[in-house]
C-alpha cells in the first residue's frame, strides 16, 4: 500500500518555519506534494507587477532550494491544476494557508466545494494575520472603520496572536510523474519566465535577498538594533530606520507572528511589556495597520477600485499624462518627490514617509487620481501588496477610512526640509543636485545663479524646473475639494 499524501499548496507563504498548513500536514504522518501556482491572471485577478515578480523568482528559487528541488511549480488556473493533481497522485488531503483579496476567497471556496465533493480533505489555516478579519467587530457586529478603535479595541483587547510554529523536522516529499518533473524545482521556475527580458534590475540584487533564511537574519538585526529606535528614527529615508521586511512579509517569507513575538521576545528578559515601550509599541502598530488593510480588503472587497468614502466619485480629477509621466520618472522638479519615485524605480522601493509625500504630490498637487499612483505603484514596488497599496492610496487621497483629510496637503519643501535636512536622501537619488549646499537643496529654482553654476546645474535642462507651483496648485486642489462638497450636496439635496 502506498504512503498517503498531502497536497501542500503554498501561496503567499514561501516559507518551512511558522507555515501552518505544511505544520499540520507534516503532523498527519502524510507524505507531502509541495505545490506553488502561478495564478493570478488565470483565476480572475490580478497579475504581478514586474517587480513583485523579480522578487517573486527569488524566492521561489530559496523556498525550492529548501525543499531539495521539488517543489512543483505551474502556471495555471488552481481550480483546474488543484483537482487533476489530487487525482494523479491520489491525494488524501490538501492543506493551505488562506488569503484575502477579493477574488482568491470566491476561488478558494470553488475549489474546496469540488474537492470536498470528490472526497478529498480539505484544511486551510491562517498563516499571514495577527488577527483574522472575521474575528474582529464591534459590539454591534459591523466592522471598525476607525484604525485606533480596530488595533487598541478590537485587535489587542482580543486573542493574543498565536506562538510561531518551528520548521519541521523531516519531510517526506513525494517523488512525482516523469511529465511533471518537468514542473519540478529549477526547470519550472524557468518556465514563469518571472525576470525582466531588459536589466532594469540591476540595482535590486545589491539592495535585496530574498528567501527565508534572508528575511529571519533582517529580523534578527532589525530586534538587536534599531526597532529600539523606531519612533525616532522611522521618518528619515536617509537613515535605515525601518526594518525594511515589507517584501518578505507580502510573499510570506517571515510571518507576522514571527515578527510580533521577537519583540515580545526582545523585552521578555527585562520582563517589560513592548506595549509600554514607545519605539516598540509603534513598530507594532505598524504591523496593526497591515492588519486593518487586510480588515479593510476583506470587510470593503471594493476599495482597490473604488472610493471608500463615495463622495470622491465625484471628483474633478485633472488627469494630465504628461504630468503623470514626469511623476513616474522622477522629473517633477521636486527633490523630495523626484528622489523618491527614482528609488522606487532603481529599487523596487521607497520609504513610507516619502510614500506619503509623493503620493500627496500626485494626487493633490498634480490633482492625479489616486489609482493611476496606485497602479505605478503595483508594478515598481517589490512590496506591491493589494491590500496596502489601495489602503494606503486611498489614506494619502482622503477618500479612504480613517483617512488624512483632503485638505492636509504635504508641502515637498517642508517635508524634504525636515525629514531629509541635510540632503542625503537626495543627492543620493538625485546625483544631479549633489553639489548644492544644504541651503537650495530643496529648492533649486532659489538658488542664486553662481550657486547653480558651481553645482554644474541648469534648471529646465539638467535638472526640471518645478512642474507645478506649489500654492497655486494648493488652491486648486482645495477649490476642488470645495466643488465636491457642493457636488454632493446638490446631489443629496436632488435625492
Ligand atoms: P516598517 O516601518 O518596518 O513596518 C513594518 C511592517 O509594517 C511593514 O513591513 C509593513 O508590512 C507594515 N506596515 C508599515 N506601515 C504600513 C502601512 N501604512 N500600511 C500597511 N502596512 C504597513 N506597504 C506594503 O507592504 N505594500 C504596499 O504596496 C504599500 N503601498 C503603499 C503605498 C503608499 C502610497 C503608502 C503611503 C504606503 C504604502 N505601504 C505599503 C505602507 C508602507 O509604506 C510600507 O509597508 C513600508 O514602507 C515598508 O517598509 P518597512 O518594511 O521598512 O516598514
Amino acid at each position: 500500500m502506498t504512503n498517503p499524501l498531502t497536497l501542500v499548496w503554498f501561496r503567499q507563504d514561501l516559507r518551512l518555519s511558522d507555515n501552518p498548513a505544511l505544520h499540520y500536514a507534516t503532523q498527519s504522518g502524510n507524505g507531502i506534494l509541495p505545490v506553488y501556482i502561478l495564478d493570478s491572471v488565470n483565476s480572475g485577478g490580478r497579475s504581478n507587477g514586474a517587480a513583485s515578480n523579480w522578487w517573486l523568482h527569488h524566492a521561489l528559487v530559496a523556498l525550492n532550494k529548501s525543499l531539495n528541488n521539488q517543489l512543483l511549480i505551474i502556471n495555471g488556473d488552481p481550480s483546474e491544476i488543484i483537482p487533476e493533481l489530487v487525482a494523479t497522485y491520489q491525494c488524501e488531503q490538501v492543506c493551505w494557508n488562506r488569503c484575502y483579496e477579493p477574488w482568491r476567497i470566491q476561488r478558494d471556496k470553488l475549489i474546496k466545494q469540488k474537492l470536498t465533493q470528490a472526497g478529498t480533505t480539505v484544511k486551510s489555516f491562517n498563516g499571514s494575520l495577527l488577527w483574522e478579519p472575521h474575528t474582529v467587530l464591534k459590539k454591534d457586529q459591523t466592522p471598525y472603520k476607525v484604525f485606533t478603535h480596530y488595533y487598541r479595541r478590537g485587535c489587542l483587547l482580543n486573542t493574543p496572536p498565536r506562538t510561531p510554529l518551528p520548521t519541521p523536522d523531516e519531510l517526506r516529499l513525494q517523488g512525482i510523474t516523469a511529465q511533471d518533473q518537468l514542473y519540478q524545482g529549477e526547470s519550472g521556475i524557468k518556465q514563469l519566465q518571472l525576470l525582466p527580458s531588459i536589466p532594469w534590475d540591476q540595482h535590486f540584487t545589491d539592495c535585496w535577498q530574498p528567501g527565508e533564511i534572508n528575511a529571519r537574519n533582517r529580523l534578527k538585526k532589525f530586534t538587536q538594533k534599531r526597532a529600539k529606535l523606531y519612533k525616532q528614527q522611522r521618518d528619515y529615508p536617509s537613515v535605515l530606520g525601518t526594518s525594511r521586511l515589507s517584501p518578505y512579509l507580502h510573499f510570506g517569507e517571515i510571518s507576522v507572528h514571527q515578527i510580533w513575538h521577537a519583540i515580545w521576545q526582545s523585552e521578555a528578559d527585562s520582563q517589560s511589556n513592548p506595549l509600554d515601550n514607545t519605539d516598540l509599541d509603534c513598530y507594532l502598530s505598524e504591523l496593526g495597520w497591515r492588519e486593518f488593510s487586510y480588515y479593510l480588503l476583506y470587510h470593503f472587497p471594493n476599495i482597490p477600485e473604488s472610493n471608500f468614502n463615495p463622495k470622491f466619485n465625484h471628483f474633478p480629477w485633472g488627469n494630465s499624462a504628461g504630468n503623470l509621466a514626469k511623476w513616474q520618472k522622477g522629473e517633477t522638479g521636486y527633490p523630495i518627490v523626484d528622489a523618491g519615485m527614482r528609488e522606487l524605480w532603481q529599487t523596487g522601493y521607497m520609504h513610507n514617509r516619502v510614500r506619503m509625500i509623493v503620493g500627496s504630490f500626485l494626487v493633490k498637487n498634480l490633482l492625479i487620481d489616486w489609482r493611476e499612483g496606485e497602479r505605478w505603484f503595483w508594478d515598481c514596488l517589490v512590496d506591491a501588496d493589494l491590500a496596502a497599496n489601495t489602503a494606503s492610496w486611498q489614506w494619502v487621497a482622503g477618500s479612504g477610512a480613517d483617512a488624512a483629510p483632503y485638505f492636509r496637503i504635504f508641502n515637498p519643501v517642508t517635508q524634504g526640509k525636515k525629514f531629509d535636512t541635510n540632503g542625503d536622501y537626495v543627492r543620493k537619488f538625485c546625483p544631479e543636485l549633489r553639489k548644492l549646499p544644504e541651503k537650495y537643496i530643496h529648492t533649486p529654482w532659489e538658488a542664486p545663479q553662481h550657486i547653480l553654476d558651481y553645482a554644474g546645474i541648469e534648471l529646465g535642462k539638467t535638472y526640471p524646473e518645478p512642474v507645478v507651483e506649489l500654492s497655486e496648485s494648493r488652491q486648486k486642489a482645495l477649490a476642488a475639494f470645495q466643488q465636491l462638497k457642493t457636488i454632493t450636496s446638490s446631489a443629496q439635496s436632488a435625492c
